[in-house]
């Protein structure tokens, strides 16, 4: 997991040691330089592609999270989204195609039933959450499926060259959303407000508010 997440980050794991704690529970926590897991997220069975998540998501936040914070609130979906976004691509890189897709299809339907409750935010709203539920199926979900969408509108050279430049261009900093519009826009030599402004801004915002 970590030469896959180098790899894609195009930096090394940014702390000297790292360490994963078992507890009892269902525990799944970030630190600086350590995670906490808890026994009932982690997998029962060996080489089980839906049961490995927490260990390779509370690792990614070494990198999208803590190396590289959001400014504000606004845009924890940065952290998250991210985070859960490399979820499923390490699952294609370990397990192949389908177990992306299916990680993918499980942020889908937390995203859809946000929305059939009514809640479909831009990814940097700056509102109120009406339930934790919901705003995970915004910032989590939502940005995952964001990430998915940018990566099939820029083909895998362009978004995973992106996705290193955004993270070597703000190591030990903190960003926002239009970082990241910038880094993938840099890679790609494509404009890419119509899609910023569809998932990320809301349709409403002109481009003044939105950069
Ligand atoms: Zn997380």
């Amino acid at each position: 997991m970590v030469a896959f997440l180098s790899a894609k980050a195009g930096m090394p794991l940014p702390v000297a040691d790292y360490s994963q704690l078992l507890v009892e529970g269902d525990e799944a926590q970030e630190a600086a330089t350590y995670s906490v897991l808890g026994s009932d997220a982690l997998p029962r069975q060996p080489d089980d592609p839906s049961q490995d998540w927490a260990i390779v998501h509370e690792l990614t936040h070494q990198w999208w999270g803590n190396l590289i914070t959001c400014e504000t609130l606004k845009d924890f979906w940065l952290n998250e989204g991210i985070t859960t976004f490399m979820t499923a691509a390490w699952k294609q890189h370990r397990y192949g195609r389908a177990a992306y897709e299916a990680e993918l299809n499980e942020a889908r339907s937390r995203f859809e039933k946000a929305r059939a409750m009514g809640f479909d935010k831009p990814l940097a709203w700056n509102g109120t959450y009406p339930t934790l539920g919901v705003r995970r199926a915004i910032q989590y979900s939502k940005g995952a499926l964001f990430m998915a969408q940018l990566r099939v509108t820029l083909g895998d050279a362009a978004f995973w060259s992106g996705l290193r430049r955004y993270t070597r261009d703000h190591a030990g900093g903190t960003v926002t959303s239009i970082d990241l519009k910038r880094a993938m826009e840099e890679a790609s030599g494509r404009d890419l407000r119509p899609l910023f402004a569809e998932w990320v801004f809301g349709e409403g915002l002109s481009e003044g508010q939105s950069q």
